[in-house]
């Protein structure tokens, strides 16, 4: 895929005041908006929801006194490796929303013989324990310097929003953990725009509703699809980040703009 000249995306070309953006390969691209992803990007995925699968495999295989073996086949079902624990890049975990998760679960349980409702309530049941039982402030881990970096965004100007496949309970249970409830101007979770990301239509719901073009808003993620659905809604940078997620740079490289190894090396200009 061709990539978007963001080399060309200066500011007077589109009439736009200079006062916010963002530095990128010693040019200085005006932007007014930051959407982010989440899971990879502002919170560290594998130490964040590797723990957090490995619960609802547990729970769920107990409620159904069933041993190890079923264990490790949800787990793998999952995108995780059930004996080192490494989570699949290309698998549903990165990229999928609990409605999913729930629904590969069970596909599992059906494909093991339990009927498909019974199946699904229980993989439901075990979810909902396990947020019960689970000290999201203990399991949510943000990467590193996650709070000062978006409170300083803030601060320079920027309207910054959340585009993300989780759902809206979950994200604010992580969001509240990290002590950024309050740093958003916006955050639209998974099911509230349909269909998900890699379609766009998160990204140009997000600017409509702030009244910010597309020309002036950049999109940092951590997966190909972020990448697409940044690319396709026609923002003026895709930028992938590698610190945090799951996605191999070489990977990110094919579709975004430009890769980052951390937040933290991007740097925005503002007031
Ligand atoms: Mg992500």
């Amino acid at each position: 895929m061709a990539s978007l000249s963001y080399d060309e995306s200066i500011s007077f070309q589109h009439g736009v005041t200079e006062v916010t953006g963002i530095e990128c390969r010693g040019r200085r691209i005006p932007c007014r908006l930051v959407i982010f992803d989440k899971d990879g990007t502002l919170v560290d995925f594998a130490a964040t929801w590797a723990p957090l699968i490995r619960k609802r495999a547990e729970i769920l295989v107990k409620s159904l006194g069933r041993n190890g073996e079923l264990e490790a086949l949800l787990l793998k079902s999952w995108g995780i490796d059930p004996v080192s624990g490494r989570i699949d890049p290309q698998g549903p975990c990165p990229v999928s929303p609990r409605s999913e998760e729930i629904i590969t679960g069970t596909l599992t349980l059906y494909q093991q013989g339990y009927p498909w409702d019974e199946a699904k309530q229980t993989v439901s049941r075990a979810f909902d324990e396990t947020d019960r039982t689970i000290d999201r402030h203990e399991i949510s881990k943000g990467v590193a310097g996650i709070h000062p970096f978006l409170t300083q965004l803030k601060s320079k100007g920027f309207s910054l929003a959340l585009a993300t496949n989780d759902e809206r309970q979950d994200t604010e249970a992580v969001l509240s953990s990290l002590n950024l409830q309050n740093v958003f101007d916006l955050i639209v979770c998974a099911g509230e725009v349909t269909p998900p990301k890699p379609h766009p239509g998160i990204v140009l719901t997000i600017c409509e509703r702030l009244s910010i073009p597309l020309r002036e808003t950049v999109f940092i993620g951590d997966t190909v699809g972020d990448m697409i659905a940044g690319k396709n809604a026609g923002v003026a940078l895709t930028i992938g980040v590698v610190e945090g997620g799951v996605t191999r740079r070489e990977e990110l490289e094919k579709v975004a703009d430009v890769v980052f190894d951390s937040i933290r090396d991007l740097l925005f200009f503002g007031d």
